[in-house]
């Protein structure tokens, strides 16, 4: 099948295959497209590489802004380049569409990973809200793997549901924080702690380093009255410097310590499995509400407006909105 570019699919996924960035870039770009031609060509090329993804470690980080995220992900990523991995890095950012671009696209971070011919660094997709750049951005990890990028660093801005969104795609999840406990306790999200594989306090360094370790105390209490998700692992805390690389090696170590417990206990594969069927759910929810939107848009209008001033019950209204969407399909 060709795509909108002329390619071909079957010669782009062979040069996925042999990580000729060229088509890398390009089937990424294809997985971005919202052009209605390119979605069969899309999901037929991920078909085509399903058997040769998978195989990476997927690593989830976030963290306010300034917390230290780019220089962490460099400063790991040129680590693990020089000891032959290959890294991806790829951004989280629905924000980055609506501003069209964003600090996470931003070219000049990560410069020595950009440049570096065994690593490689995409911006946040700009395809409108969370759920698509979501999509895009699942994809492409699997693009990725089949390229042969065996540790893919997902980035996302510590707001929202993008964090949510990040974690339930990745297999470790590192919550970054900085030094300054009491005020940060404060307005810590109990969430967070819940979906944290670890939790690192950076910038540890200079005046700062008693800071980091009494946020990183502080930090472990609280993870201690939630529930760990995992029988087999307990988030650790730790802290780190970014900038002088202290306590790099040691995040590593907890990262491959983690995939060995959970490749053994079979939580990895459970792990993935059941993110794989939400996503499936969270796809059929979104391409339900598109079509009941498109189908019955003018009543759908009408009911709102009759809910609203209180005229019509909610669930009246929704029943209405299911038989006039059911009608037309069933004939
Ligand atoms: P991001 O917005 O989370 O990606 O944060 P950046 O990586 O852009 O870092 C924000 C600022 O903090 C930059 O000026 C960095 O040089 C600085 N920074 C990052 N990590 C460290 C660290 O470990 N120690 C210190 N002292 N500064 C850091």
């Amino acid at each position: 099948m060709a795509v909108s570019d002329g390619a071909d699919v079957s010669e782009l996924a062979a040069g996925v295959r042999a990580c000729d960035r060229a088509a890398v870039g390009r089937a990424i770009t294809l997985l971005e497209s919202q052009l209605p031609g390119d979605a069969a060509p899309a999901q037929e090329l991920l078909a085509a590489l399903l058997d040769d993804s998978g195989g990476a470690h997927r690593v989830g980080i976030t963290g306010v802004p300034g917390v230290g995220k780019s220089t962490l992900i460099e400063a790991l990523g040129t680590r693990l380049t020089a000891r032959g991995h290959r890294v991806a890095v790829l951004a989280v950012d629905p924000t980055s569409a609506r501003h069209g671009g964003s600090i996470l696209g931003d070219k000049t971070r990560m410069a020595a990973l950009a440049n570096d011919p065994a690593a490689f660094v995409r911006p946040s997709p700009t395809v409108g809200a969370l759920g698509g750049v979501t999509r895009v951005t699942r994809e492409t990890i699997l693009v990725l793997e089949a390229a042969g990028f065996d540790v893919v660093l997902v980035e996302t801005v510590g707001v929202g549901q993008s964090e949510t969104a990040v974690a339930d795609m990745v297999d470790f999840f590192v919550v970054l924080m900085l030094p300054g406990a009491g005020d940060d306790l404060q307005g810590i999200k109990k969430g967070i702690l819940e979906i944290a594989d670890l939790i690192a306090v950076n910038k540890a360094d200079g005046d700062d380093a008693k800071r980091a370790d009494a946020a990183a105390n502080d930090y472990q209490l609280a993870l201690g009255m939630t529930h760990p998700a995992s029988p087999t692992w307990t988030p650790p805390v730790i802290t780190c410097s970014a900038l002088t690389g202290k306590g790099l090696e040691a995040l590593w170590n907890h990262m491959r310590t983690h995939r060995r417990l959970m490749t053994d206990s079979g939580e990895l594969a459970e792990r993935r499995a059941d993110q794989r069927v939400r996503w499936m759910h969270a796809m059929l929810t979104e391409r339900m509400r598109a079509r009941l939107a498109a189908s019955v848009a003018g009543l759908l209008t009408d009911l709102e407006a009759q809910v609203r001033s209180d005229r019509l019950t909610p669930a009246a209204a929704a029943d209405r909105l299911m038989t006039a969407f059911e009608g037309p399909t069933d004939v």
